[in-house]
C-alpha cells in the first residue's frame, strides 16, 4: 500500500517534469550540434569548443542521472534502518571531495539507534544531496556539522554549513525543478530530496540568511522495528 503510494507519487513527478527535462536537455544538445557543425566545416578548435562541449555533455549527464534516480524501476525495499549508518556511508563517500575543498565534516550522532522506516537508499540520497550542496557552497572551506538525535517521536538531522547563506528570494525558489545558481547544476537535487522526505512522512526545513551559513533540518518519524526483537535501550 505504502509502496503503491510511493510509486504513484513518483509517476506524478516524472510526468510533471517530462516537458521541463526535454527542454533542459535540448539546450545543451543544440549547442553541441552547433559546435560539431563548426568543426565539420573545418574551423580550428583552440580548446574553447572542446571545453564548452564537455561542459554541455556534463550537464546532460547530470540531468539524466538525477532523473534516473526518480524513474528507476528499482525495488522499494522498505525496511527499518538506523539512519546513522546511512549518514556514516554518506560522509565517507563525500569526504574526499570535502578535503579537496578544505572542508571538515564533523559528526555527532548521539548514543542511540535512530530507527527510521523507509527506503534506505533514498534516505541516503537525501543526505548526499544536502551535504553535496553544502560542500559546493563553501568555496572558502570551513566546517560542515552533522548532528543527529532522537527528539520525542522523531529522528532529527541537522546539517549546517559555513557557506554564504541563502537570500529570501532564492530560498523561496529552492526545490523548484531546475532552479540552480550553479554553472553545472541541475537544480534537481533538492526537488528530489523534498519528494523523498515527503514520501517518508518526514519534514525538511531550511534556516539561512545571506552572510551566515545554512542549516538544513530533516526529520523522520522514529519507527521502532516491529518484527525485530531488539529491546529499547535505556
Ligand atoms: P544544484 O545543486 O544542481 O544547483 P539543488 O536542487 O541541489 O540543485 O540546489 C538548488 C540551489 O539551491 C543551488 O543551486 C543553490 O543556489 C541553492 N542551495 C542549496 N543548498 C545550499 C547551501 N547549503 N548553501 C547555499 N545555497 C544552497
Ligand atoms: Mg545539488
Amino acid at each position: 500500500n505504502e509502496e503503491l503510494l510511493i510509486n504513484s507519487e513518483k509517476l506524478y513527478v516524472a510526468g510533471q517534469l517530462a516537458a521541463g527535462i526535454a527542454h533542459e536537455i535540448r539546450n545543451p544538445l543544440t549547442s553541441l550540434k552547433g559546435f560539431l557543425q563548426l568543426l565539420a566545416s573545418g574551423r580550428k578548435d583552440t580548446g574553447t569548443y572542446y571545453d564548452i562541449m564537455k561542459s554541455e555533455l556534463t550537464r546532460i549527464e547530470g540531468i539524466v542521472s538525477e532523473m534516473l534516480m526518480l524513474s528507476k524501476p528499482q525495488v522499494y525495499d522498505l525496511s527499518y534502518h538506523d539512519v546513522r549508518s546511512s549518514m556514516r556511508e554518506t560522509v565517507t563517500l563525500l569526504e574526499t571531495q570535502a578535503i579537496l575543498h578544505s572542508i571538515m565534516i564533523e559528526t555527532d550522532f548521539g548514543p542511540d539507534p535512530l530507527w527510521v522506516y523507509g527506503v534506505e537508499n533514498q534516505v541516503k540520497q537525501v543526505f548526499i544531496n544536502v551535504i553535496k550542496n553544502a560542500i559546493e557552497a563553501m568555496i572558502d572551506g570551513g566546517a560542515i556539522r552533522v548532528r543527529m538525535r532522537r527528539v520525542d517521536d522523531t529522528v532529527q538531522i541537522r546539517i549546517s554549513d559555513e557557506g554564504p547563506g541563502i537570500g529570501e528570494t532564492q530560498l523561496s525558489k529552492m526545490g523548484q525543478p531546475f532552479y540552480t545558481t550553479k554553472d553545472k547544476g541541475t537544480g534537481l537535487g533538492l526537488m528530489v530530496s523534498y519528494k523523498i522526505v515527503d514520501n517518508h512522512q518526514g519534514n525538511i526545513q531550511v534556516d539561512s540568511q545571506l552572510g551566515s551559513g545554512t542549516t538544513f533540518e530533516i526529520t523522520f518519524p522514529f519507527r521502532y522495528p516491529e518484527t525485530n526483537s531488539v529491546k529499547k535501550s535505556g
